[in-house]
């Protein structure tokens, strides 16, 4: 069965606006397995590494003071081919081009305000958890229904 994990996160505004549990269950509902989760105040020094590939941008000073502003609920979850299906969830970027139905779609309007993060590549996926679950690492267990989700498990 896959193994691939991703990093998603819910952003300050999305913690402030009370949809931590709206996100949770977009992703728990599809059928992906959550194997890590915590809620973390980061650092500037700490979120200027996990954008540090944005450091230079107009909108870097603005977003790590955003993503500063209040606590994220971090995670980690697993499934076959999550990485690109977490980005689906979430939908595009700025959330006027994200169609209705993904989460950014359905709650939220400007680029800078838009609630949740979800890693782009595996290879990426690997370094944000390594980032923030370093030492505490992911969970690994079995579920039952894995059974009645994917065709082999
Ligand atoms: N962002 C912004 N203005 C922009 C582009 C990005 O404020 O013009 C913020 C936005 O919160 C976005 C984050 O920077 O989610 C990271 O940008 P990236 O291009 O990695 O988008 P994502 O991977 O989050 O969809
Ligand atoms: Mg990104």
């Amino acid at each position: 069965m896959a193994t691939e994990q991703t990093y998603i996160m819910v952003k300050p505004d999305g913690v402030q606006r009370g949809l931590v549990g709206e996100i949770i269950k977009r992703f728990e509902t599809r059928g992906f397995q959550l194997v890590a989760l915590k809620m973390v105040h980061a650092s500037v020094e700490h979120l200027e590494e996990h954008y540090k590939d944005l450091k230079g941008k107009g909108f870097f000073p603005g977003l790590i003071k955003y993503m500063n502003s209040g606590p994220v609920v971090a995670m980690v979850w697993q499934g076959k081919d999550v990485v690109k299906q977490g980005r689906v969830l979430l939908g595009a970027t700025n959330p006027l081009a994200s169609a209705p139905g993904t989460i950014r779609g359905d709650f939220a309007i400007d680029v800078g305000r838009n609630i949740c993060h979800g890693s782009d590549s595996v290879e990426s996926a690997k370094a944000e958890i390594a980032l923030w679950f370093g030492q505490d690492g992911t969970i690994s267990y079995s579920r039952a229904v894995d059974a009645w989700i994917y065709e082999v498990s």
